[in-house]
């Protein structure tokens, strides 16, 4: 077993609330991911539930027990930094078997383990050679098999793949998802970056602030985001917004424009809204019925596709494009938009009202 279920922690560090109110509920053996900007309280929220935190205020239960006012070595919790340094006169193996012998398991037991997580990694061929001998990206993953070599209650993972380069990057996020899933493990994971939680988690907590915004699935946190700073912070290129208001059985925009009103809206007359368009769901090759007129602002080329910056009103909007568009900034467009895609959020509370 392996759930963790944070309830109500709550923290502050003289002045700044880094915690106000952080409920989580991780399921045995789920690929759990905390994403938020910096400073929104991923670090702490992770110390709390290792027992590295005094909270002010909440609780942390482990597989349904009571554990907050436990030490963190009695938690059976493995946390996993973003730096994590080799024994440089160790070998790979001697470093990976390390947690297993300070903990006195006999040399069988820790040979299998090490032989196990080493397969998972891909480190067999590596595993007499010293950290000077290894390239940054073979450390890590020896690093890594050092953290996963024990098999604790669940892995708190702070960041653990910000350190490699881009291309390392995204390899390992694949291979920590299929890891994840050999070892059937419960994995806390903590990132700034929406993409890895999108790639990978089974379930994302949007923190932003020390307070939970949303939690679900990633399908679930990008098409049904619960306000609109979820929505602006998952997705890339971020989501357009546009000031507007609903009218019959229009969407007036502040800019002058004019839509059919979707039909899922529930927003009445008048109310100031913000209308969420992603770059994929409007497009400039297409003509259909709901479209806005704007001019061309510029070409972002992405090599497999490009974004183009088209401005309505004082507006700019994010159009998705194939690669080889070509145009002239000031140039007129009009932008083809997908009305039952679209997101309407309350303008004052950015509450989702889709
Ligand atoms: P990052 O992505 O930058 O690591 P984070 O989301 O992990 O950020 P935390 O490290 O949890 O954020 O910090 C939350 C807030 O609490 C921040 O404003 C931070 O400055 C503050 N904070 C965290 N630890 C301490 C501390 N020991 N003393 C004072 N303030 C702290």
């Amino acid at each position: 077993m392996g759930t963790v279920t944070a309830q109500g922690l709550s923290k502050s560090f003289g002045k700044v609330q880094a915690l106000d109110g952080v409920t989580l509920d991780v399921p045995d053996g789920a690929f759990f991911v905390v994403l938020g900007p910096s400073g929104a309280g991923k670090t702490t929220t992770l110390r709390a539930i290792a027992g590295l935190t005094k909270l002010d205020a909440g609780s942390v239960h482990l597989d349904g027990r009571d554990a907050t006012g436990d030490a963190p070595a009695d938690r059976d919790l493995a946390m996993v930094f973003q730096n994590y340094a080799l024994y440089p006169r160790h070998t790979a193996y001697e470093n990976i078997a390390s947690p297993l012998r300070a903990r006195g398991r006999p040399a069988s037991e820790i040979a299998a383990a090490v032989d196990r997580i080493s397969g998972l990694l891909h480190i067999e061929r590596l595993l007499q050679r010293r950290p000077a001998q290894l390239s940054g990206g073979e450390m890590q993953r020896v690093a890594l098999a050092r953290a996963l070599v024990r098999s604790p209650r669940a892995f708190l993972m702070d960041e653990p793949l910000t350190n490699l380069d881009l291309k390392l990057r995204v390899e390992m996020r694949t291979e920590l998802t299929r890891i994840h899933r050999s070892l059937g493990a419960t994995f806390v994971y903590v990132t700034n970056d929406q993409v890895e939680a999108l790639s990978m988690a089974d379930q994302i907590a949007v923190l932003k602030a020390g307070r939970v915004q949303q939690v679900g699935t990633p399908a679930e946190v990008y098409e049904r985001p619960a306000n609109q700073w979820v929505a602006g912070f998952v997705g890339s290129p971020p989501i357009s917004l546009l000031a507007c208001r609903a009218e019959g059985d229009r969407l007036i925009g502040a800019a002058g424009w004019s839509l059919p009103r979707p039909g899922w809206t529930t927003a009445e007359d008048g109310r100031p809204l913000l209308l969420g368009l992603r770059s994929e769901d409007l497009s400039v090759e297409q003509r259909g019925d709901a479209a806005l007129p704007g001019e061309l602002y510029g070409l972002e080329p992405l090599g497999d596709r490009t974004v183009v910056d088209v401005r309505v009103g004082t507006d700019l909007l994010k159009v998705k494009a194939r690669p080889t568009i070509s145009g002239t900034p000031g140039e007129r467009l009009l932008v083809t938009v997908d009305l039952d895609r679209a997101h309407l959020f309350d303008a004052s509370t950015g509450q989702s009202l889709s």
